[in-house]
């Protein structure tokens, strides 16, 4: 099963996805993850994205697709959860055409819906906890980049809720419940059943 986890930056997307990684085996493919870690490895394309990513502003459509190609190669044999990925109409075509190369769909695309206030919140949060840990803070996790990521998410990535409704994939999912509730609302739009139990 290949599925989308679509959501505003602080949705809880990445909690989502490892909580399907662990109870279910599916690969998690997180474009963000994938660019920080060019980032960090000091990697040419790493040095072009950096500032783009600073910024909180989307990279390059050929960027990210040239990610997700290698990985969908290598296959998955639980499935592939597409965690910030696509993030544009192009890439969501692009993701039709790659699945299709390697004889795959899309199962379903989960979006998970949450109060722009409380995006906020969650990801101020989230940088004060990991400071106050000394942890590293990321560098998108500013009140500047913060708002360049929710406009770059309702005007460029929203449009790929009426995209995949069209489809007849979307399923749409309170992100405001708590981690155990969404899990749960998630485990029933991919097979109906709870994982209260697991
Ligand atoms: P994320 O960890 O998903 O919040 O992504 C962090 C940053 O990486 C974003 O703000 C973008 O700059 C970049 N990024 C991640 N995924 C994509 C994508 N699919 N398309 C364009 N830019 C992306």
């Amino acid at each position: 099963m290949n599925i989308i986890l679509l959501g505003p930056p602080g949705a809880g997307k990445g909690t989502q996805a490892r909580h399907l990684v662990e109870t279910r085996g599916m690969v998690q493919l997180s474009t963000g993850d994938m660019l920080r870690e060019a980032k960090s490895s000091g990697t040419e394309m790493g040095k072009v994205v950096a500032d783009v990513m600073a910024r909180g502003a989307l990279v390059t459509d050929d960027i990210v697709i040239g990610l997700i190609r290698e990985k969908l190669a290598a296959g998955a044999e639980g499935g592939f959860i597409f965690d910030g990925f696509p993030r544009t109409l192009p890439q969501a075509d692009a993701l039709a055409e790659l699945l299709a190369y390697e004889g795959q769909s899309l199962d379903r695309v989960i979006e998970l819906q949450v109060d722009e206030n409380v995006l906020i919140d969650r990801i101020v949060g989230r940088a004060q906890e990991a400071a106050a840990a000394g942890q590293p803070v990321r560098e998108d996790d500013n009140a500047e980049s913060l708002k360049t990521r929710l406009i770059a998410y309702y005007k460029q990535t929203s449009p790929l809720v009426g995209y995949y409704y069209a489809k007849g994939k979307l399923t749409r999912v309170d992100g405001l419940g708590s981690i155990d509730a969404v899990q749960d609302e998630i485990a029933i739009a991919l097979d109906g059943s709870s994982t209260a139990n697991t």
